[in-house]
């Protein structure tokens, strides 16, 4: 399953909807995204979505504060954002420095604002069924599942991992009415997890452990997504690592239906969706 093709269309239509927005009289879409610290994987998050952003002509804007901002000034900064009427959509990339309390400064967002679908009123939401802000990495799965065609209703899905940024909300989205999968949820304490992959007509790996999910795990014909992004040693490569997912791929895809890989599977949907969300955002449509 092509994750950059499918995400390339989304955006693709995303990019159209704020031309159409913006065309019959309102201003751009605006996204804050806060960074604060300098963890080594944000800074490039942070430039991936403002370069996806300005394509699909959403104007972003990034705060950067230092890794020793008080919690306090960090909230202050997210009410003031909350108080802009000039921005719709705010981020706050994670993790946020070790002082911190992440949950506080979640809790402090607007919901309406709150592109990143993280808030509880927006988790509720999503549970029972009303519009929201859903966590874009499981949108963007329900998305390629959708894209790609793959029958839902009545299936069985398995899901490794239950964070409260992937597993618990892609739950939640499966199991929603009118998409109708019959949805396991397992993680570190779940006993012969290889028996439950293998009845999963749909198996996702949100796990953060490199080629976890082997060919023996997967039931024949089934669809792999593999939510994992993880950094291995590489001294071939320049960077001196290279990413892998949480599926051992080319032993699972000889049994898979279909397969995520990575990257290009899962990654580009998120940005996508996040857009999506953000465009959202400017026009109420989630409130
Ligand atoms: P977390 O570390 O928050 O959660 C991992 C989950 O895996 C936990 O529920 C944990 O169980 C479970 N787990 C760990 N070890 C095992 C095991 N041996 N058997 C069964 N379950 C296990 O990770 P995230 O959900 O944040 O991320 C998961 C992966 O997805 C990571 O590789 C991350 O980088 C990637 N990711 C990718 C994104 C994308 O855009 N494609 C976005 C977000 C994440 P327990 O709860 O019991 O500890």
């Amino acid at each position: 399953m092509d994750g950059r093709a499918v995400a390339q269309a989304v955006r693709e239509e995303v990019r159209e909807e704020v031309a159409t927005w913006v065309a019959s009289g309102h201003r751009a879409p605006r996204l804050a995204v806060v960074l604060a610290g300098d963890h080594p994987a944000s800074a490039s998050y942070v430039r991936g979505k403002r370069k996806a952003s300005a394509e699909v002509g959403v104007e972003s804007e990034t705060i950067r504060r230092d890794a020793d901002i008080s919690e306090q000034a960090l909230l202050e900064l997210v009410h003031a954002l909350n108080a802009n009427d000039g921005i719709d959509g705010i981020l706050v990339q994670l993790p946020l420095p070790g002082h911190i309390s992440e949950k506080r400064v979640i809790h402090a967002l607007d919901p309406a604002k709150d592109v990143d679908g993280f808030h509880p009123e927006n988790v509720g939401r999503l549970l029972i069924g009303d519009p929201a802000f859903v966590s874009a990495t499981p949108a963007g799965v329900m998305e390629l599942l959708v894209r790609a065609k793959i029958d839902i209703p009545g299936k069985r899905a398995v899901i490794v991992g239950r964070s409260n940024i992937v597993g618990k909300p892609l739950a939640a989205l499966m199991m929603q009415r009118g998409t109708d999968a019959t949805v396991t949820v397992c993680h570190s304490r779940t006993q012969n997890l290889e028996n439950v992959t293998r009845q999963a007509d749909i198996l996702v790996a949100a796990i953060g452990r490199p080629a976890f999910i082997t060919q023996d795990m997967v039931k024949p014909g089934a669809t792999v997504i593999d939510v994992g992004i993880n950094r291995i040693d590489d001294p071939s490569r320049e960077r001196g690592y290279r990413l892998v997912g949480d599926v051992d791929f080319d032993g699972v895809s000889k049994q898979a239906g279909h397969i995520t890989p990575v990257p290009g599977g899962v990654g580009p949907m998120t940005i996508a969706m996040l857009l999506r969300n953000t465009l959202a955002a400017a026009q109420g449509t989630y409130r």
